[in-house]
């Protein structure tokens, strides 16, 4: 019997959809081995997150909060995450821990902090998982590699194991209808050397729209949109009510934020539609939006890879298409 521990993450006083998704995986892998799971919640000001945590069904949820951890710093968050993690600040993992398996999505926050935890806990990480299959009370990962064109299958050998989960190939875990006991956990300072690293200021870029990897609606624009991205591209997000992405082209020739990209380099989406606009669909850019639910695409050249994977194409003209579009859904 092994437990596992989903490591949340918390914004804004509320649970990040992403750790929904880190719960299906923990409650897959909890069955496979026959234990339970329990989730971390951890920051300062917490507020409803934990309470929000133990609607999902776990074991128990442990709560890490002091001022130190006001704002994230994987340096000051790994201690405390690996403690809670062995059960005790001074547990070896190898001889002893809690928890067998350690889990988070695969975000900016989770790529930035677990492989941390895993060296912390002398533990073998496997990243990006987008299926687990488990064997024989054992787990097995599959995971995508060369941007999505292969698919590998890896185990890990430790006996603490640190997992990130592919936010888009896990459905968010839905509350339970129970309530999990809420236990506080000791917040373990950071060594010396990690006392060095000083938070500076966060540049959060401030929109009205809807985060893009919780949307449920993407419009994304591709390097055809040149200066006019945002002329085009933001009423028809509007009358949507979408978030807006863009693909690296677009990023890098500077008609889009770089914090929009989405791909094998930028970010990972699986919105219930993803609107694909003058976007060609090379490989690197499908990794990050091929889980979408429903993909419509818009290009003027019928023999564009992105028609390939999309369940509606239109061969159009983006400038022409595009505003009509948003008139017309806006009339509807
Ligand atoms: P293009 O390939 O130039 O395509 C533009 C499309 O617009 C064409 O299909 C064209 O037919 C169409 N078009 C032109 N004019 C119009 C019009 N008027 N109306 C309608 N359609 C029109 N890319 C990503 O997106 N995300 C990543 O994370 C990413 N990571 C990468 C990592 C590596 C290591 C490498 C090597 C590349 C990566 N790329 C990534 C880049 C990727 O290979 C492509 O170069 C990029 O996705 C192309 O962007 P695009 O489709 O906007 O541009």
């Amino acid at each position: 019997m092994a437990d596992v521990l989903v490591v949340a993450e918390a914004a804004d006083g509320k649970l990040k959809k992403t750790t929904h998704s880190a719960v299906t995986f923990a409650r897959q892998a909890a069955a496979a081995l026959g234990g339970t799971y329990s989730i971390l919640v951890i920051g300062d000001a917490l507020g409803d997150a934990a309470a929000e945590a133990a609607t999902l069904g776990a074991a128990k949820v442990l709560v890490a909060q002091a001022s130190s951890l006001k704002d994230y710093v994987a340096e000051r968050y790994v201690p405390t995450v690996a403690a809670a993690a062995k059960g005790t600040a001074n547990a070896d993992p190898r001889t002893s821990a809690t928890y067998a398996v350690v889990v988070g999505t695969a975000s900016a926050y989770g790529k930035d902090l677990l492989p941390r935890v895993a060296a912390r806990l002398s533990a073998g990480f496997a990243s990006d998982i987008s299926e687990l299959l488990p064997e024989g009370g054992k787990l097995k990962y599959k995971r995508p590699m060369y941007a999505g064109n292969a698919y590998g299958v890896c185990t890990v050998s430790t006996p603490v194991q640190v997992v990130s989960v592919r936010q888009s190939a896990f459905a968010a875990a839905e509350p339970t209808g129970s309530t999990s006991p809420i236990e506080q956990v000791a917040v373990v300072p950071p060594s010396a050397a990690a006392e060095r690293v000083e938070f500076v200021s966060f540049d959060q870029v401030k929109s009205e729209r809807p985060e893009l990897t919780e949307a449920k609606v993407v419009v994304s624009g591709g390097r055809a949109l040149k200066e006019r991205f945002n002329e085009v591209l933001d009423p028809l997000a509007d009358v949507l009510g979408a978030a807006v992405g863009a693909s690296r082209a677009a990023c890098d020739a500077g008609y889009a934020a770089s914090d929009l990209q989405v791909g094998q380099t930028g970010k990972v989406v699986a919105p219930s539609l993803y609107i694909a606009v003058g976007i060609s669909g090379a490989i690197q850019h499908l990794a990050g939006m091929k889980g979408s639910k429903v993909i419509v695409a818009i290009n003027k050249d019928a023999d564009a890879p992105i028609f390939q994977v999309a369940d509606y194409g239109l061969v159009a003209d983006l400038f022409a298409t595009v505003p009509e579009l948003a008139k017309q859904i806006q009339a509807a």
